[in-house]
């Protein structure tokens, strides 16, 4: 499992702290995957603009000549042939598979399925993750009575106060919470202002 860093100096690890965790191990594999993208998208243009591609039609011989916009997918236009290159042109340069812009009706399916193969080998690891995160969003926001929580924000009770919870009622503010120190203190607060710990067998899960 992954080493969290003991979190903001209170020594103990919440559900949030491994949530943001994850959440920011997620975004990076999806970084990972839509640069790749982003790469075989632009390789596959620059060769088609070699050949010789035209820009004006994407390769598939048709422009719009009309479209009442009143469609976002343009399925009302009207196509005419395109005048900006050649049947012997759109033979070399092929269609330009990478475009994804409005009224290019062309099956992509097959370029789609070519970049999913370069990329699929994330999936499993991006389907863990997605998991983790949904599993400690869940327990991030569990409030119930006898677990520990660290006050994390707000001013009425100090930042960095551990206390078990022996109370709960929604209010019109939010989930009132009362919690008792190790002490005996008893503390009030809102659980927005609030982050559950860890007990030492979750954290070694
Ligand atoms: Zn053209």
């Amino acid at each position: 499992m992954i080493n969290t860093e003991i979190s903001k100096n209170f020594g103990v690890i919440t559900y949030n702290d491994k949530l943001k965790e994850y959440q920011g191990l997620l975004s990076d594999i999806k970084q990972t995957v839509s640069k790749i993208e982003k790469t075989i998208r632009s390789n596959f243009l620059d060769e088609w603009l070699k050949k010789g591609g035209c820009t004006t039609c994407q390769g598939t011989g048709s422009r719009v000549v009309w479209d009442t916009l009143d469609s976002l997918s343009g399925c009302y236009a009207e196509y005419g042939g395109c005048d900006q290159c050649t049947p012997e042109r759109r033979a070399i340069s092929g269609i330009n598979y990478s475009y994804t812009g409005k009224y290019f009706n062309i099956d992509r399916s097959k370029f789609e399925d070519y970049l999913k193969s370069q990329t699929k080998m994330f999936y499993p690891k991006m389907y863990e993750l997605e998991n983790e995160v949904d599993h400690y969003q869940r327990k991030a926001y569990n409030f119930t009575k006898g677990i520990n929580v660290i006050v994390k924000k707000g001013r009425k009770v100090p930042v960095g106060i551990i206390g078990k919870i022996f109370y709960l009622k929604e209010s019109n503010y939010g989930l009132n919470v009362g919690f008792k120190d190790i002490a005996g203190n008893v503390y009030w607060n809102y659980s927005h202002n609030l982050e559950i710990i860890i007990e030492d067998t979750e954290q070694n899960k």
